[in-house]
């Protein structure tokens, strides 16, 4: 999948650090300021390692005013999401007491900010319609406007235009119109050539009205060219690819998040956007004769477990150090990062299952302070740990740091 590519093709440092790991392989080197640069970082996860129920897990402050002492770089990635990155490191250095940048946080959506620019000037997305569904009011399309999208409509701009669109939506109309705006242009029925037209659909959160933003989801894929108000003559043409579904310069489909369920403040877990993602598999397959007929419902999913993630995450580390050490960050390759997380479903299959453009080697270390709860993990990390300072204190000691 083209997308898939797109994920990959941002590997400008990257191929810098594979050519600079065949010249110098060793385990740091000094700086100017003679601040040595590790060859290994962290990410950890946020709820279940640092937090629970927002509150602080005892011992996460202080490792990560340790590794910000010692210099050793760390990012929190996270399938959470819904606010912006700064708004999101804000509170969290509110409750750890650490000073956080907001370039020290991946989120579900972080990733999509890559695709504003896109790979190529035909792929960018900055100046096309895009369709941001979930979270609450329209904050996710407030931080897809922060990443730079320029033209962003939500689910809700479509129903206050033309509210036959889901007639079922009304009795919600008054929370809608805090936030909906005018859409750029309208559904119009009569010449659907010039009817509003999205580009892209981007699930950012969990969508909080699943039947409205699963008619219009549905109502794009159906589409001819992404034309609200269309339907494609290609759909059900079994000679085409896929049944003609999807073949007709339909918007691509992308899900942050495939979390099935979630820690609340229930006591038993929540149905999550994959739950969400689900519903609609399944709605697809009754529409069009899914899997029983060899058709797929063609979408990127990223968010842990799954490799553009973590490929995000490792750019990510990779620009912060570049922009911590400068140039000595080149000549030291990033060997190692300690996934540390408490489920095994996400950051420990991400971690183990991740593949590396670079070369780096992902270690997992699971803890006991979240959704784990004892016997053997269905994805087996390179140790378990009782909470996160005993997990760091397990990785310094494996890098041979001397403040182990
Ligand atoms: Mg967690």
């Amino acid at each position: 999948m083209r997308s898939q590519t797109l994920w990959r093709s941002f590997g400008l440092l990257q191929r810098q650090y594979i050519s600079s790991r065949r010249i110098i392989n060793h385990r740091a080197i000094q700086t100017a300021s003679s601040r040595p640069v590790p060859n290994f970082a962290f990410a950890f996860d946020i709820d279940g390692v640092l937090l629970r129920a927002s509150k602080p897990i005892p011992g996460a402050a202080d490792s990560l005013a340790l590794l910000k002492e010692q210099g050793i770089p760390f990012l929190l990635l996270t399938n959470g999401g819904g606010k912006h990155e700064t708004e999101r490191v804000a509170e969290i250095s509110e409750k750890l007491g650490i000073p956080l940048d907001a370039t020290d946080i991946v989120q579900s959506h972080s990733p999509f900010a890559e695709l504003v620019k896109g790979w190529d000037e035909s792929s960018a997305l900055e100046h096309k319609c895009v369709l941001v569904a979930g979270g609450d009011g329209d904050n996710c399309r407030r931080v897809a406007e922060q990443y730079g999208f320029k033209n962003v409509v939500t689910p809700a701009d479509i129903l206050m235009a033309n509210p036959a669109v889901w007639p079922f939506s009304k009795n919600f109309s008054d929370y809608y119109k805090t936030f909906a705006r005018p859409l750029p242009s309208p559904i119009d029925l009569n010449d659907p050539s010039k009817s509003l037209k999205i580009d892209a659909v981007f699930v950012f959160n969990d969508p909080r009205d699943w039947a409205l933003d699963t008619q219009v989801i549905m109502d794009l894929l159906l589409s001819s060219q992404g034309r609200m108000g269309t339907l494609s003559e290609k759909n059900g043409q079994i000679d085409l690819p896929n049944h003609g579904y999807q073949q007709d310069g339909q918007p691509r489909l992308y899900f942050s998040n495939p979390d099935l369920w979630w820690a609340a403040a229930y006591p038993l877990p929540r149905l999550g956007q994959g739950g969400f993602r689900e519903a609609l598999e399944g709605i697809w397959a009754a529409t069009t004769g899914g899997p029983r007929k060899g058709i797929e419902l063609k979408k990127t999913v990223i968010g842990k477990p799954y490799q553009p993630t973590y490929e995000f995450a490792e750019r990510q580390l990779l620009r912060n150090r570049l922009r911590t050490f400068g140039s000595p960050a080149e000549h030291t390759p990033l060997e190692r990062v300690y996934m540390v997380g408490d489920n095994p479903e996400s950051d420990i299959r991400g971690a183990n299952s991740y593949r590396s453009e670079i070369g780096s080697s992902w270690h997992s270390i699971l803890v006991r302070t979240g959704v784990y709860s004892g016997g053997e993990p269905a994805w087996i990390p390179h140790t378990i740990a009782d909470n996160v300072h005993k997990g760091v204190q397990w990785a310094l000691k494996s890098s041979n740091w001397p403040a182990a």
